[in-house]
């Protein structure tokens, strides 16, 4: 078995004992791989062992990556999701080629992502990122637009709002992870009462370092890259 393939038994693993601790539904919690940086073999691999949902964060290398995998493993049927910052000059190759976006922070890019998004494609899934108090990156909007911005992506006729992500600061205490990732929970239920008809059921949260208090917050998709394909390297 190749370490990729271990790494993703452990984390799995982790998910599940995650899970039972705070007496949550198995498989309530879903693995996004996030593979930015890596070269197809390592997706391949992932894939391999049965991973599916798999996260990019630059337009083009991820675009790349989707044709590399349409060509040659179709069989493999990734899903693929964007979760980098979107610039609005970017955003057609996003609607074009990607089944989730985790990072809808402003009308704009709701509004060209949705008259982008090709008729023969089912909706683009979408969700809304937060930026919930304490957070160190300038991504995401505050709490109070995010009704707003509920309301005009609910009226779109090419995207599906499914609900909220957050990026919290990268801090290692676990009370302060927690805090963070209840108020993008508590944020997320209050959005569910707005809204009962939108069915909101992603909280898109938890990377590798605080993956735990992510998942007793509720999370329902941890996006976790270096556990397992190990540390990234930018310098190429
Ligand atoms: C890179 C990245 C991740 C994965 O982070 P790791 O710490 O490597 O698990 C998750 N979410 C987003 C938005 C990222 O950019």
């Amino acid at each position: 078995m190749s370490s990729i393939q271990q790494n993703i038994e452990q984390i799995t693993s982790e998910i599940l004992s995650a899970q039972q601790k705070c007496g949550r539904a198995q498989e309530s919690v879903q693995l996004l791989a996030v593979s930015k940086t890596k070269p197809n073999q390592a997706i391949l691999e992932a894939a391999q062992a049965g991973q599916r949902a798999f996260g990019e964060n630059y337009v083009q290398e991820g675009v790349d990556k989707i044709a590399y995998f349409s060509e040659h493993h179709s069989e493999l049927a990734i899903e693929w999701h964007f979760i980098g910052p979107i610039q609005s000059n970017k955003t057609r190759p996003v609607a074009e080629n990607f089944a989730w976006v985790h990072t809808i922070d402003r009308a704009k890019i709701a509004q060209r992502l949705s008259d982008q998004r090709p008729a023969e494609m089912p909706p683009l899934q979408v969700l809304i990122q937060v930026n919930t108090s304490g957070e160190s990156s300038k991504s995401g909007i505050e709490e109070q637009q995010v009704f707003e911005l509920a309301q005009l992506i609910s009226s779109l006729p090419n995207l599906t709002l499914r609900g909220l992500m957050s990026i919290p600061a990268n801090v290692p205490d676990y009370a302060s992870q927690l805090n963070a990732f209840n108020q993008l929970a508590d944020l997320k239920h209050r959005l569910s009462e707005r809204f009962p008809e939108l069915n909101l059921d992603t909280l898109s949260m938890g990377m590798s370092g605080d993956m735990e208090a992510a998942i007793e917050a509720g999370s329902t998709m941890v996006r976790i890259g270096t556990a397992i394909f190990g540390a990234r390297d930018y310098s190429k």
